[in-house]
């Protein structure tokens, strides 16, 4: 192992000690970071107003370290991307412990930086858990025009500090894979272009080297789960004009990865690779790294799928074919704040796609769900039926009315349907999801709401 990636697994593995412990799960709201920076005011860090959202929620700014290197890190510029709020919080706790393990490193960094943290620049658009601001603007196509508060007050914050390096802390999707490869890119970087020349001065080839340092130590941690972000010049995007106004400028895109769906794992990795690199800006030695490196990272793709079932038989077409199925985050007010509603993606061959999950049906034959055929209003009708007796006789739909679908849904093996709802399940792109796989002998397998159901045993 390299030094730093020593560091980084060190930090890794310390990472539970400094786990901000209040944030678990990724749909908290801006009430949940208000105690954590009202908390930060009767410490060392200075706190900051920057500003209000379109809705008036205040946007803070907190500072920490004595150093003459300013750093700047913003995260949840895009609402529904949580990761790495969760990790900055993380590591403000880190870099205000007084453990020993790590005095030196911590010293360094608070001794040679000045960092600013932004932590959920879009409060609005996390009380919705969606991307754009409360304007329904992307905040990241506003660097130019800055119709939103939100994009003045980054870029008067970047005015401010003219920050050495800035952190432009992301989610992506998490069907993007390391090309052809099943491997989730569990991480993403780019250092954006500042010009349509896609040119590489100074300031860019740092971001370059600070994102290879950073692969350096995922080498590690996660192998072969990293991305590389197209690099086309977006001239609206705040990440290419930061770059342009002479900060070193990286995008990390926190992705998805097996059984991390609330993506804690992906915040203790952003934690170590973070604090990795900044020791490193502490220390001077980011330039030791080649971009060779940067550039060795495969571009992203986005060839995953939440389920693959493969060589389906069809036999009205007498011919077999690959269905692929996702798992969509439908909101709704329980504890979770969502539920999950399979749907078909694709029909056809997908033997370039990769699944979370994949089955092969090959020697079984596709049959429509039916439907039950009566309209329940009654949960408790609905929680009286003999689900695997109705799914062994291809009854894979449910017409309901009066009922709380939303609360109900996951939790009954079948689709459940709105009795005024016109909703198809048959095979095609967009629709919902039912049905069964069959044998001579009979049905042996349920896909009911893009969940695989085992009947035969
Ligand atoms: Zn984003």
């Amino acid at each position: 192992m390299t030094g730093n990636q020593s560091i980084g697994k060190a930090l890794y593995e310390a990472h539970a000690a400094y786990k901000e412990k209040s944030l678990q799960k990724r749909r908290f709201k801006h009430a949940d970071i208000l105690p954590l920076i009202n908390k930060l005011r009767s410490t060392e860090a200075e706190v900051n107003l920057l500003g209000q959202s379109v809705e008036g929620r205040d946007i803070f700014e907190v500072s920490l370290g004595q150093g003459g290197k300013n750093i700047m890190l913003w995260t949840q510029m895009h609402g529904d991307e949580p990761t790495s709020t969760m990790a900055v919080f993380d590591m403000i706790l880190f870099l205000q412990s007084g453990d020993v393990e790590f005095a030196e490193l911590r010293g360094l960094i608070l001794s040679q930086l000045r960092l600013s943290f932004i932590p959920m620049l879009n409060p609005d658009g996390v009380e919705r858990f969606q991307r754009r601001n409360a304007m329904e603007i992307d905040l990241n196509r506003d660097a130019i025009q800055l119709a939103c508060p939100e994009s003045r007050i980054l870029k008067a914050a970047h005015q401010k500090n003219k920050p050495v390096f800035g952190f432009n802390l992301h989610d992506q999707s998490k069907y993007y894979n390391v090309p052809e490869t099943n491997h989730t890119a569990t991480h993403s970087f780019l250092a954006p272009a500042y010009n349509y020349a896609k040119d590489i001065n100074e300031t860019r080839r740092s971001a370059m080297q600070g994102i290879a340092l950073m692969q350096e130590v995922l080498d590690v941690l996660h192998p072969n789960h990293t991305g590389r972000y197209n690099d086309d010049f977006e001239p609206r995007a705040f990440g290419d004009n930061i770059q342009l106004w002479g900060t070193s400028t990286i995008l990390v895109e926190a992705g998805g990865m097996q059984n991390d769906s609330e993506k804690q794992e992906i915040r203790r990795m952003h934690f170590a690779i973070l604090l990795t690199l900044l020791y490193n800006i502490a220390t001077d030695s980011v330039g030791e790294y080649s971009v060779d490196k940067y550039w060795a990272i495969p571009e992203n793709d986005r060839k995953l799928n939440d389920l693959i079932v493969r060589n389906v038989h069809i036999p009205s077409l007498d011919t077999s074919i690959d269905i692929s199925i996702n798992h969509y985050e439908r909101e709704d007010d329980s504890s979770l704040g969502f539920y999950l509603e399979g749907q078909i993606e694709d029909v056809g061959d997908l033997s370039t796609f990769f699944g979370y999950s994949e089955f092969d049906a090959q020697n079984l034959h596709y049959r429509r769900a039916e439907v039950f055929p009566e309209i329940l209003s009654e949960l408790s009708a609905l929680e009286a039926l003999d689900f695997d007796a109705l799914l062994l006789q291809g009854i894979g739909v449910v017409r309901v009315k009066d009922i709380q679908l939303k609360q109900n849904f996951e939790r009954i093996p079948l689709l459940m349907v709105e009795s005024n709802d016109e909703a198809d399940w048959g095979l095609k792109p967009e629709n919902r999801c039912a049905f069964f796989l069959e044998d001579v002998k009979g049905i042996k397998f349920a896909i009911i709401n893009g969940k695989l159901h085992d009947l035969d045993t």
